[in-house]
C-alpha cells in the first residue's frame, strides 16, 4: 500500500513516515501544497495523508483540485486546528477522515487501515437516496422539490449517515466523525440530533428514512424510508 504524506512539519513527516514505514506502507513525503498536489495527481497512491495549513497551497485547496480532478484515492486530513467548521469544510471537499494533532499514531495507522479497506469509490457530488438529496459543496438538503434547513452540525449528522446507506451506524461513530473524538459530553447528544433530522426530513414528508437499531445505533435507509 502506497501512501502519500503531505506536511510541511519536517520532523513530524519524518516521524509519520517512517513509523508508517515500520507498518509495511511504501511512503512518499511532499513538504508542501504543491509537490503534494503534484505527486497525488501523477502517482497512484493509495491513501492521502494531508495537512492543512501548508505552504504553497493549502490542504483544502490541495483537496479540492485532487477531487475536481477526478483524483479518489482516500484522504486523511490533519488539522492542528480544532472545530467543527474546519472539518466539516474538509469532508465537504472530500476529505474520507480527519484527525486533530497532537495525534496518536496508533489511531492514524488504524484510522488509514480503515480507509484503505473502503477503497476508492468515485463520490458523486450530490449525495441521494430516494427522494433526499444532499450537496456537500453547496451544503444544501432536498426532500422531493422542498428544499430543508439544516443546522451546521445537522447536516454533518445527515452526511455521515448518508455516507453510509443501510449500514447501522453507532453513536461512537457519529461522535468521533461528527463532534470530535475528544467529545466527552453527554452521548446522548447523537439521539437529540438524529430527533431534529426525523423532525424535519421525516415527520412533515410522512416518512421514517432513519431507523434506532436498539442498543446499536442508527440506520438510514436506502429507499429514503
Ligand atoms: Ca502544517
Amino acid at each position: 500500500m502506497r501512501v502519500l504524506v503531505v506536511e510541511d512539519e519536517r520532523t513530524l513527516a519524518a516521524a509519520v513516515a517512517r513509523g508508517l514505514g515500520t507498518e509495511g506502507f511504501a511512503v512518499d513525503v511532499a513538504h508542501d501544497g504543491v509537490d503534494g498536489l503534484h505527486r497525488a495527481e501523477h502517482e497512484d497512491y493509495d491513501a492521502v495523508v494531508l495537512d492543512i495549513m501548508l505552504p504553497g497551497l493549502s490542504g483544502y485547496e490541495v483537496l479540492r483540485r485532487l477531487r475536481a480532478g477526478k483524483v479518489w484515492a482516500p484522504v486523511l486530513v490533519l488539522t492542528a486546528k480544532d472545530g467543527e467548521y474546519d472539518i466539516a469544510d474538509a469532508l465537504d471537499l472530500g476529505a474520507d477522515d480527519y484527525l486533530t494533532k497532537p495525534f496518536s499514531f496508533v489511531v492514524l495507522v488504524a484510522r488509514l487501515r480503515a480507509l484503505l479497506r473502503r477503497g476508492a469509490p468515485e463520490r458523486p457530488t450530490r449525495l441521494r437516496t430516494g427522494d433526499l438529496v444532499l450537496d456537500p459543496a453547496a451544503r444544501r438538503v432536498f426532500r422531493g422539490e422542498t428544499e430543508v434547513k439544516l443546522t451546521a452540525r445537522e447536516f454533518s449528522v445527515l452526511e455521515y449517515l448518508m455516507r453510509r446507506l443501510d449500514e447501522v451506524v453507532s453513536k461512537t461513530d457519529l461522535l468521533t466523525h461528527v463532534w470530535d473524538e475528544h467529545f466527552d459530553g453527554d452521548p446522548n447528544i447523537v439521539e437529540v440530533y438524529v430527533g431534529y433530522l426525523r423532525r424535519k426530513l421525516d415527520a412533515p414528508f410522512g416518512r421514517r428514512s432513519i431507523e434506532t437499531v436498539r442498543g446499536s445505533g442508527y440506520r438510514l435507509h436506502a429507499s429514503g424510508g
